[in-house]
């Protein structure tokens, strides 16, 4: 029956991530002694005063339904935020509250994006982005980065990309999975290539923005020559360790914003009462428990940079932010451990799986098949015998 589907859903992939998530955890659950690295989302738990705040909106009763684009106090939380930590002015009225980044990322792509309008994203990239694309009716273009330009890419990259038909760059900094983070500079140089183009606008996904090794957070939002074409994607789930809360946010010009907000009102009406008195709460403080955990992932990228420097055949950028790394393991496509020949990014990842118990993400899912990637957003010790079980089974590769 399943030719009944929608062609929309039958084109559909479904999210690599949360499938190799959710694969990992059956076979845990099946007594593997397996060390998950697919995670994208933190390993700490949700800071005291977000979780009291949470239990004080059920206890005062926050069970009805909100505005469509969340409580004010919470949107002029955003715009305070927004302010404080970016010096980006929105009214609080430009900033609409989802069910997660995820959930304002698609609802912008589906305010912007038209039937057969091209969507420009720099590759490696996050898997939902040339997903929501798609279901839109859109067209992804990739642009290919290197490692050796840090997987950014460049102002004349994009202006190449650019046809009659481009409607939107989508940008992640930092990024997941290669932990790139732009410098203003780059971004400036973007940012003078859409401001040529009336129809182009941005989405800028900055849900690691607090994530970053390498001080300030930049947004493409700064630059006056753009403002009024950029989409702000963030949200509490990284920053926050609220992945589960579901609190997601785009700030933007007033007319796309109360286009998402339509959207919203009739996919989802509001996002969740209770995860959302807890969002306000996280914003309303200083950041002190996100910066402890920066701390730990810093430690844990070092840790795990080092031990990929000591496997040849590894080559793998520092990455910047977020708590990813994106080994290139391309060196080892056409070898064999006699009895397993690896043939591309899904043969190392199920290699890895069977012999040394790590499961990553194949880098395909992101736009680069010579790649995987392995999230550090667990412990170090975790992270150790990830990393020394994973250095012994590539060894026996020739
Ligand atoms: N953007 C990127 C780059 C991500 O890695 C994630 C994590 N899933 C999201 C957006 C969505 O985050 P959430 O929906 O949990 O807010
Ligand atoms: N951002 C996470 C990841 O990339 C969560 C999974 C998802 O939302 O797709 O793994």
């Amino acid at each position: 029956m399943e030719q009944y589907l929608s062609h929309r859903l039958q084109s559909l992939s479904e999210s690599a991530t949360l499938a190799m998530n959710q694969k990992t955890k059956d076979l845990q659950a099946q007594g593997l002694d397996i060390v998950n690295l697919t995670a994208g989302e933190p390993d700490f738990f949700t800071p005291d005063h977000i979780k009291t705040a949470a239990k004080e909106a059920v206890d005062k009763n926050y069970s009805f339904y909100t505005p469509v684009d969340g409580y004010m106090d919470l949107r002029k939380a955003i715009a305070d935020k927004l302010k404080r930590e970016n010096s980006l002015d929105y009214k609080p009225e430009q900033i609409s509250v989802a069910n997660g980044a995820k959930h304002s990322l698609a609802n912008a792509i589906m305010s912007l994006v038209d039937e057969g309008d091209e969507a420009i994203i720099p590759a490696p990239y996050w898997v939902s982005y040339s997903e929501l694309v798609k279901l839109a009716g859109g067209k992804s273009v990739i642009v290919k980065t290197g490692i050796d330009n840090g997987f950014k890419m460049t102002a004349g990259q994009l202006e190449k990309a650019i046809t009659p038909k481009t409607k939107m760059l989508i940008l992640c900094s930092p990024s997941n999975p290669t932990g790139s983070v732009y410098n203003r500079e780059e971004l400036k140089a973007l940012a003078d290539v859409i401001a040529k183009y009336d129809r182009i606008f941005v989405i800028s996904d900055e849900i690691y923005e607090h994530i970053s090794y390498v001080g300030k957070h930049e947004s493409i939002a700064q630059f006056p020559n753009v403002k009024d074409k950029v989409v702000l994607i963030n949200g509490v789930s990284k920053a926050f360790a609220m992945t589960g809360y579901r609190i997601g946010y785009l700030a933007a010009p007033l007319w796309i914003t109360k286009a998402c907000s339509k959207l919203q009102g009739q996919f989802t009406s509001n996002p969740s009462s209770i995860a959302q008195r807890a969002a306000i709460a996280a914003l309303a403080q200083d950041n002190t428990p996100t910066k402890e955990m920066v701390v730990a992932f810093k430690r844990r990228r070092d840790l795990v940079m080092s031990w990929l420097k000591q496997m040849p055949g590894v080559r793998c950028n520092t990455p910047e932010g977020a708590f990813y790394v994106f080994p290139d393991i391309s060196s080892f496509f056409g070898k064999s451990n006699g009895i397993l020949t690896i043939k591309n990014d899904m043969d190392m990842c199920l290699y890895l799986l069977d012999k040394a118990l790590v499961s990553g993400v194949p880098g395909d899912a992101f736009g680069e098949p010579t790649c995987i990637r392995l999230s550090y957003a667990t412990s170090d010790a975790n992270l150790e015998k990830a990393m020394r079980c994973m250095k012994e089974a590539l060894v026996k590769l020739r």
